[in-house]
């Protein structure tokens, strides 16, 4: 975003609640309509079925954490979750195990390169350094409770479903096409072992992790997923608890300074927001205490982030006061 339209969007302040429910849904349709017709970007091909995804497809979900929902188009469309599934893996593992382990054994720092990069774990004696790049969310699944493969997985897919409300299913196809073109993946996971930074077995650490990206989500599920982030750990519309609220703010500190991978600074610049998107076009973008975005377009950035979904979050967090760093002055009548 530059120039002109950077700044022809009004600014809202972050400072108290979400607008109006007939200003939202006005203000998502107005979005929705403004970049249907945007086609830049190219749809990810590097796995070969996400290659088959229709680009004209564009769905938006707002859902507030008191649990109104607000949508437009193409916003319970089924796609996979892809590295969207990193930033709840985290929470999961962080729960289950501590922040602790997973902030000494993988780390918390941006890497500055791109999200399959060896280069990063070769720069920094093998520390993959976040759970958001695929090194990094690789060790994390390894840090998953589970006496084998199939229980890890099985943890992950119901901690999943938990953030969901509603239980995920893998798909298959997905899952194939992934396993049979992840050479990439399989080497990192075999660098981490031979620098001793995962213990549990290489390639059936890829395989679980390859799982959880190949779950299908709407961009529906992606904003409950997010809304329950932005409440405290507590799922919106299920009401039930499924991390700690403390887990869940050092979840949005991570996605804050990660999450968009190398444009995570622009990101942050920009839209104000912690969020993660995935190679299959989907964005999580999450407002504390007040609710989360969950968009879907599948033509990505150089970056492997989803133009028109970064555009509507751009927009989305400006009309609506969702930039953590807008403020407004507080009433002062205490200093006369
Ligand atoms: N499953 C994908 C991979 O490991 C996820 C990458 C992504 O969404 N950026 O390459």
């Amino acid at each position: 975003m530059v120039g002109a339209e950077r700044e022809s969007i009004t600014q809202r302040a972050f400072t108290g609640g979400l607008p109006a429910d007939a200003f939202i849904d006005a203000t998502l349709a107005d979005i929705h309509r403004r970049y249907l017709g945007l086609d830049d970007g190219e749809v990810a091909d590097y796995i070969p079925i996400l290659a088959e995804a229709d680009p004209s497809r564009f769905g938006l979900s707002l859902i507030e954490s008191a649990g109104a929902v607000h949508e437009i188009g193409d916003a319970d469309l089924e796609f996979s979750i892809q590295s969207i599934s990193k930033a709840f893996v985290f929470a999961l593992v962080c729960q289950a195990r501590s922040t602790e382990l997973v902030h000494e054994r993988v780390g918390v720092n941006n890497t500055g390169l791109p999200f399959n990069s060896v280069m990063a774990i070769e720069l920094n004696d093998g520390k993959p350094l976040n759970s958001m790049v695929n090194a990094g969310a690789i060790a994390t699944t390894a840090l998953m409770p589970g006496a084998t493969s199939a229980e890890k997985w099985e943890n992950i897919r119901s901690g999943l479903s938990r953030f969901a409300g509603r239980q995920l299913r893998l798909d298959g196809r997905v899952y194939q096409s992934e396993m049979e073109a992840n050479q990439r993946n399989k080497a990192l996971a075999r660098l981490l072992e031979s620098y001793g930074r995962i213990i549990t077995d290489p390639l059936d650490t890829v395989d679980v992790y390859t799982r959880q990206c190949s779950l299908l989500v709407t961009a529906h599920d992606l904003a409950v997923m997010g809304a329950t982030l932005a409440d405290g750990g507590i799922n919106p519309l299920t009401r039930s608890r499924v991390v700690s609220a403390e887990v869940a703010r050092d979840t949005l500190a991570l996605l804050a300074s990660c999450g968009m991978y190398e444009n995570s600074g622009e990101w942050l610049f920009e839209i104000g927001l912690p969020a993660k998107s995935g190679v299959s076009g989907g964005i999580v973008a999450i407002a504390p205490g007040k609710g989360a975005l969950g968009t879907y377009s599948p033509r990505l950035d150089s970056a492997g982030n989803s133009v028109r979904g970064q555009r509507a979050c751009f927009h989305i967090s400006r009309a609506l006061g969702m930039n953590l760093f807008a403020s407004n002055a507080v009433e002062r009548p205490w200093k006369g």
